[in-house]
């Protein structure tokens, strides 16, 4: 009789030693560590023999089907996870909109690689928002709307957010994101938070609070931490943990040691509803983060990496295994739908919200009626762009966790970087997250 089953072809094999092995499989997330020669077996006698009749074969055998290391042979899952994307990419149901209010700032942070002007959304431009939501919900009957409030710094255009939000609160399954300094929240705004669909906001520390002012201050060049502590702590307690938190940490070479204590700071205000992520500042073409020193070079991050990770552990802020690789829900970031795109405080469209300022790849403008007029050209890089034609995704053990990378790097549009990937270099850093994952699972379980 016919064998049943395959190997999955997002199974990633990490060596932890020379008899045993981690299991990790990128598209259910499932780990186990397992005896090589164990593992060799069942592969050996699952994927070739259809009947077992001892039981507890047949439980384990039944394990590896329900973690996803063996699927069935008729089962393609790169087919699977094309279909998903696709239907993700062209459905008329979901929007995806990354708004620019204005390109002002109330802080002069010292790596900053924006251009600050003291341009505004105006009336016109807030009235063409309106009537594209009018139009989209009458016409496409749209169910799902996500809005990210960038800027400049948005909590400049509270007036412009608390309107623009009334309207996309027609929308059935509204829900927003603010990236934010975190400085200029009142009282009254904080309230009203909710009603305005805001479901995260994501906000910069960049270390305690003598690294944090000395990196992120006020133009007059007013310190900024405790106020921004301030405002967490006041929008935990008025919205009971119902908004989360990411924060965001820049790293240079001289902030790296003031992680901890500004971790302390965040677990005094008692909450579970904030994670973190951390990236190193890059040096600019504009702004002042044209003059950035003391940068890290790409060997000092990942050697940072393990210590950060293991201070959020050591500090509840996450568990073990939440450092592992992160399957994605098939697409990599909003530009890839049709319906996902950023507007300019002017009208000007982008697909990538990183375009806007300074301004590049502009691909449209809104017009007074809501509709968008792109321009061929420009959409069409990003329309015709597609990772499933490029044979080495399609091929890679990763994809789940990946979906192509940063669409704007990978077609050429990123000033930063090169359009390439290197896919060898991917897979080290996953399998790396795999084991960092598993050690630490082990010390801190063991605690
Ligand atoms: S790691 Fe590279 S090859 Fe693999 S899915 Fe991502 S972009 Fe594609
Ligand atoms: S930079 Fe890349 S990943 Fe980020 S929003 Fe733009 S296209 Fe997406």
């Amino acid at each position: 009789m016919e064998n049943k089953y395959k190997l999955s072809i997002y199974n990633l094999i990490v060596e932890i030693s020379d008899t045993e092995i981690l299991l990790f499989n990128t598209h259910s997330s499932s780990l186990i560590k397992i005896n090589i020669s164990d593992y060799q077996y069942y592969v050996n006698l699952f994927t070739e023999c259809n009947e077992i009749e001892n039981q507890k074969l047949n439980e384990i055998k039944k394990t590896f089907i329900n973690l996803g290391f063996i699927v069935e042979k008729d089962f393609d899952e790169l087919t699977y996870i094309k279909i998903r994307n696709r239907q993700w990419r062209h459905t008329p149901l979901l929007h995806s909109i990354a708004i620019i209010p204005n390109l002002d700032c109330n802080f002069n942070c010292k790596y900053c690689f924006e251009t600050i002007s003291h341009s505004y959304m105006s009336e016109k431009v807030v009235k063409s928002i309106e009537a594209y939501i009018n139009k989209n919900l009458k016409e496409k009957n749209i169910e799902s709307l996500a809005v990210s409030w960038y800027g400049g710094e948005p909590l400049l255009s509270k007036n412009v957010m608390e309107r623009l939000s009334r309207t996309f609160s027609l929308v059935e399954n509204f829900r927003a994101t603010i990236f934010t300094n975190g400085y200029d929240f009142t009282d009254a705004f904080i309230r009203k938070l909710k009603i305005m669909g805001v479901k995260l906001i994501v906000i910069t520390l960049d270390g305690n609070k003598d690294a944090h002012n000395k990196y992120r201050y006020l133009k007059n060049g007013k310190e900024t931490y405790d106020k921004i502590l301030a405002n967490i702590s006041k929008i935990c307690q008025i919205h009971n943990d119902e908004i989360k938190f990411n924060i965001r940490t820049n790293f240079d070479k001289n902030n790296i040691g003031f992680y901890e204590s500004m971790l302390e700071d965040i677990e005094k205000i008692h909450t579970k509803n904030i994670s973190f992520v951390f990236a190193k500042i890059l040096k600019s073409i504009s702004g002042n983060g044209a003059n950035a020193t003391n940068l890290l070079s790409e060997k000092d991050f990942y050697s940072i990496d393990y210590k950060i990770k293991e201070l959020l552990i050591k500090h509840n802020f996450k568990k073990p295994l939440n450092i592992l690789p992160h399957k994605l829900d098939y697409f990599n970031c909003y530009v890839g739908a049709d319906n996902g795109f950023a507007i300019n405080y002017d009208g000007s469209v982008y697909k990538c919200f990183g375009d806007v300022n300074p301004p590049q790849n502009q691909v449209g403008a809104l017009l007074e009626n809501g509709e968008i007029q792109y321009f061929p050209k420009e959409i069409m890089k990003w329309y015709g762009y597609d990772f499933f034609d490029n044979a080495k995704c399609r091929n890679c053990v990763i994809l789940p966790t990946c979906m192509g990378g940063c669409a704007k790097t990978r077609i050429g549009l990123d000033i930063y970087n090169n359009s390439k990937c290197n896919q060898g270099k991917m897979i080290n850093n996953a399998k790396e997250q795999i084991k960092q994952a598993y050690f630490l699972q082990e010390k801190y379980n063991n605690e």
